[in-house]
């Protein structure tokens, strides 16, 4: 089960995905709401909140396509106290057919003041095909006062047949100019927003990132190896043992080199003049060096090389040999 109190549970504070809402709030208005969801879309663009809403919506006795925050199932709901409702998260890499199993008879045995039995499926994607297919047969059961709510970063990963019973929602990810305007009038600093716009898909999630202990330093470190990378190999590759391999950030290759990405993205728009584009802005002065000092053939296979390596720490590879060898081949040119 998650802590439900961590999401703000109504559908205005959510950012963006004005089809969604509107979809979902005609349906509580109109009572034509179905029984199954498929909310579809990348991690960070509110998938998780509007289903609390949405949730929050129909056990509320007070508001109509909002709940009121005031009455007692809203104060169930916000204290993670509605016996109602079933949230389920992979059990380690899967959903597995025990944890349908235990849905099935959770659903069955759950009987409240309020007659909606509500289920949430986290990563419905990560389903094994026994789980799958038992979900499926749950589903196709005419039950009518259960409703599935599926999340997912990818459902077309999900069995055709469980997409024909479920009605399908797109959670689209923001713009990325839009979501750095909303955090920047909130007083977050720029050179930490820039790039996390860029590395996710919704205002929450970029706040979150921006707003995170590591990420200023994963984005200060990531600067300091690419400088050193170009002066200096032998003083980055201690420089990268001693600020990556061995402290904290080693938790967080994935964004590290994310941002180099984002960083040799910005080497090719100098390469090409666009100035006005550029995330990491502040900087200016010594990547303008840089960038002209090489041809923008390199700077885009540098880019390919490190997508490449993103790939293969992602498949378990060892984080220093892998940036190692890739600080050699920016070096080597
Ligand atoms: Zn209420």
């Amino acid at each position: 089960m998650i802590e439900t109190g961590q999401f703000r549970m109504s559908f205005q504070a959510i950012a963006g995905q004005e089809h969604v809402k509107r979809v979902l709030q005609n349906g509580l208005r109109s009572g034509k709401l179905s029984h199954a969801y498929i909310f579809s879309g990348p991690a960070g663009s509110g998938r998780k909140r509007t289903a609390m809403a949405l949730v929050k919506a129909i056990y509320c006795s007070g508001g109509q396509d909002e709940a009121c925050g005031q009455c007692l199932e809203c104060r169930k709901l916000e204290h993670g106290n509605q016996p109602g409702l079933l949230w389920i998260e992979p059990d380690g890499a899967s959903i597995k057919i025990e944890q349908i199993r235990e849905l099935q008879k959770g659903m069955a045995y759950r009987s409240t003041t309020n007659d909606r039995k509500i289920y949430v499926l986290n990563e419905a994607e990560k389903m094994t095909v026994q789980a799958a297919n038992s979900l499926l047969k749950f589903l196709e059961e005419p039950t009518s006062d259960v409703m599935a709510i599926l999340i997912t970063e990818n459902g077309h990963a999900l069995l055709p047949t469980i997409i024909s019973r479920a009605q399908w929602l797109s959670f689209t990810p923001m713009n990325a100019s839009r979501m750095a305007e909303i955090l920047q009038e909130e007083g977050l600093p720029g050179s930490l927003v820039l790039p996390a716009v860029h590395l996710t898909a919704g205002v929450e999630a970029a706040r979150e990132l921006v707003s995170s202990n590591w990420f200023g330093e994963a984005r200060k470190v990531m600067l300091q190896l690419a400088q050193e990378t170009l002066a200096n190999l032998p003083s980055a590759m201690i420089s990268l043992q001693k600020k990556v391999i061995k402290s904290d950030l080693n938790q967080h290759l994935g964004v590290f080199i994310d941002l180099w990405i984002l960083w040799l993205k910005d080497m090719v728009r100098l390469q090409c003049g666009q100035k006005d584009r550029l995330l990491f802005i502040d900087q200016l002065d010594w990547m303008e060096r840089q960038a002209n000092s090489r041809d923008s053939s390199f700077w885009i296979a540098c880019m390919e090389q490190a997508v490449d390596m993103q790939k293969r720490i992602r498949f378990n590879a060892n984080g220093q040999l892998t940036l190692e060898k890739w600080m050699i081949d920016l070096r080597g040119g």
